[in-house]
């Protein structure tokens, strides 16, 4: 990993008012030094109606801290109630936005498909999607968690090109270890990962090498150092441990 730069994401998920997102983010921001933040990639992930808020502040105070959103549309724009495009995502700012999270899959009933348009919505509007993928404890217990999850991500990527695949950033969720305290050990989080990025080199060539692979799944101040240290792990996307701005901040602060 040693060329890629680790990028350590925050999924807020649906937490923090706009208030507390610009708490959060100025207490994120005083604990970690200009030095720690270009070691790594620091970015945070809040609800949609937080990020003008976010934005403001970051631009104001020049913070080297990166923002995106949870999800976005497929569709430009029009009728279609509810729903928030990669145009104004990029309008906002946003330079990252998690596409195909397990939540989305499980609740949303977001299929491949449906997956791939997104990840195409956020190349096309120039923000990086971060394309999650991971298997369900069934497939764990049945030992096909890389056969699945190498699946998951091609289908994820349906129609771009190296060009573009090299623009996307991939995020190695198992589900059983999200929200659930149960982390999967490092050894197990490169199994899958190391698998991903062979499919990856074998799909598109030399990119395969510059692409960061991340887990996700429970990782916390205190496992995220275990984790880092395994060769094709290149950062964490957080849930839980991302909230509370001391913690995601030590979590930050691994190398
Ligand atoms: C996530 O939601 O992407 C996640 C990894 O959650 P947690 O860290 O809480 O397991």
């Amino acid at each position: 990993a040693a060329t890629r730069r680790p990028l350590i994401a925050g999924n807020w998920k649906m937490n923090l008012n706009h208030l507390e997102a610009i708490a959060l983010v100025q207490k994120l921001a005083f604990s970690l030094d200009e030095k720690q933040l270009s070691d790594v990639e620091v970015v945070v992930l809040p609800p949609y109606v937080d990020i003008r808020s976010v934005q403001t502040l970051i631009e104001g105070d020049k913070l080297l801290i990166g923002y995106g959103a949870q999800d976005l549309s497929t569709h430009p724009s029009g009728a279609y109630t509810g729903e928030v495009s990669g145009g104004m995502l990029a309008k906002l700012g946003c330079q990252y936005v998690t596409v195909g999270h397990s939540e989305r899959r499980q609740y949303h009933q977001e299929n491949d498909e449906l997956v791939a348009g997104k990840v195409r919505a956020a190349l096309a509007n120039g923000i990086t999607p971060i394309l999650c993928v991971g298997e369900g404890l069934d497939v764990r217990e049945a030992g096909q968690q890389v056969e699945f999850t190498v699946n998951q991500m091609v289908a994820g990527l349906d129609r771009l090109d190296a060009k573009q695949v090299g623009q996307v950033v991939i995020a190695y969720e198992p589900v059983w270890a999200i929200g659930t305290g149960r982390t999967a050990t490092p050894a197990d989080a490169q199994e899958v990962i190391g698998a991903l990025r062979a499919e990856l080199a074998t799909r598109f060539g030399e990119v395969a090498d510059q692409i960061r692979l991340l887990y996700g799944g429970s990782v916390k101040s205190g496992n995220i150092a275990m984790i880092m240290a395994e060769a094709d792990i290149d950062g964490a996307l957080v849930g839980g441990a991302s909230i509370d701005a001391e913690e995601f901040a030590r979590l930050c602060r691994f190398p």
